[in-house]
C-alpha cells in the first residue's frame, strides 16, 4: 500500500505569532502562506481572540480571505465560498459557543448589585473600547462587531465576581480573564474549534494523514498548542511568555512572523513535505 501523505493544518494566533508585535506585518510568513496555499500541500487557519470584522480589515496584509477562520477565541468558525464543512456549504459562520444576544440578554438579567460593576463593549462607545484597549479608533469600531463574546471591565470584588461567576455558569456562560479585561464566553475554546476543523478534513480527505500544527504566544492558546501534533509557542518579548512541560511542543527560535517560518519550515521537513526556497 502507498504511503499515505501528510496534510498539515496551520492553526495559527495573529497578534504576536503570525502578525509583528509592532509593525502588525506578517512579512516573511505571508510569502510562504501564498506558496503552501497555491500548491495545495496544506492550509492555513487563523485563529483568534479578534472579531470576524478586525480579521477581515487584516486580509489585505495577510493571504487568507479563501481560507476557514475562527475568530473571538474558538467561539466562531467562518467558511468561506464554496468550501465544504461538516457536510455543508460556505459561505456561513457557525457559532461554537453562545450567541452574542444571548450574553447580553443574561447580562440584562442580572441583579442590580452586580450588573452595576460591569461595562461591557456594548455599553462603551468606539472611543471608550479605543481609550482601554488602546486599539486605534477604527479598529475598536470594528471590535465592537461581535458575535459570541463579550468583553467587559469589572469594579467589584472577588466574592461578587464569584457570585457572577455562579449565576452566569447556570446560563452556560463562562468568564475568562485577559489582561484588563474579562470576557463572558459560550462553552467554547481555540482547541476545541481546532479539534473540530481537524475532524471534518479527516473526513473530506480520508486518504491523507491530517496534521495539526498550532501556533500561539498567548495563555489562551496554550491548551491548542499542546493539543496539536506539533505545537510551537512563540516567544513574546513583550509580554508573559507562556510555558508547557509537554516534550512535544518547541519554541520557535523568533518571536512573530521570522520564527513563524522557521518554525513551519522545520515542520513540513520532519514531516518530508517539499517547500519552495523563498
Ligand atoms: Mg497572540
Amino acid at each position: 500500500m502507498p504511503k499515505r501523505s501528510a496534510y498539515p493544518l496551520i492553526f495559527t494566533d495573529l497578534d504576536g505569532t503570525l502578525l509583528d508585535h509592532n509593525s502588525y506585518s506578517a512579512k516573511p510568513a505571508d510569502l510562504l502562506i501564498e506558496q503552501i496555499i497555491e500548491q495545495s500541500i496544506g492550509y492555513v487557519i487563523p485563529i483568534t481572540s479578534k472579531t470576524r470584522a478586525e480579521l477581515r480589515s487584516l486580509q489585505a496584509s495577510i493571504p487568507i480571505s479563501e481560507t476557514i477562520s475562527v475568530t473571538e477565541n474558538g467561539s466562531v468558525i467562518h467558511v468561506p465560498d464554496g468550501c465544504i464543512f461538516e457536510g455543508a456549504k460556505g459561505p456561513h459562520s457557525s457559532i461554537a459557543g453562545i450567541e452574542y444576544t444571548q450574553i447580553l440578554d443574561q447580562i440584562g438579567k442580572l441583579p442590580h448589585n452586580l450588573q452595576k460593576y460591569i461595562t461591557g463593549f456594548a455599553d462603551m462607545t468606539a472611543d471608550a473600547v479605543s481609550k482601554a484597549t488602546g486599539l486605534p479608533l477604527d479598529q475598536a469600531l470594528l471590535a465592537k462587531e461581535r458575535q459570541a463574546t463579550e468583553p467587559f471591565l469589572w469594579r467589584g470584588s472577588d466574592t461578587e465576581l464569584n457570585q457572577l461567576k455562579m449565576i452566569m455558569t447556570a446560563a452556560n456562560i463562562r468568564i475568562q480573564r485577559g489582561g484588563r479585561f474579562y470576557h463572558f464566553t459560550g462553552q467554547a475554546a481555540k482547541q476545541q474549534a481546532m479539534a473540530r476543523i481537524r475532524s471534518a478534513f479527516a473526513k473530506q480527505q480520508p486518504d491523507q494523514d491530517i496534521i495539526a500544527i498550532a501556533l500561539g504566544d498567548g495563555p489562551n492558546d496554550l491548551e491548542m498548542i499542546e493539543a496539536a501534533d506539533f505545537g510551537v509557542i512563540m516567544p513574546n518579548p513583550e509580554g508573559v511568555s507562556i510555558e508547557t512541560t509537554q516534550p512535544h511542543v518547541r519554541i520557535a527560535p523568533s518571536p512573530g512572523p521570522q520564527g513563524w517560518v522557521i518554525a513551519i519550515r522545520d515542520i513540513f521537513a520532519e514531516l518530508g513535505l517539499i517547500l519552495p526556497k523563498s
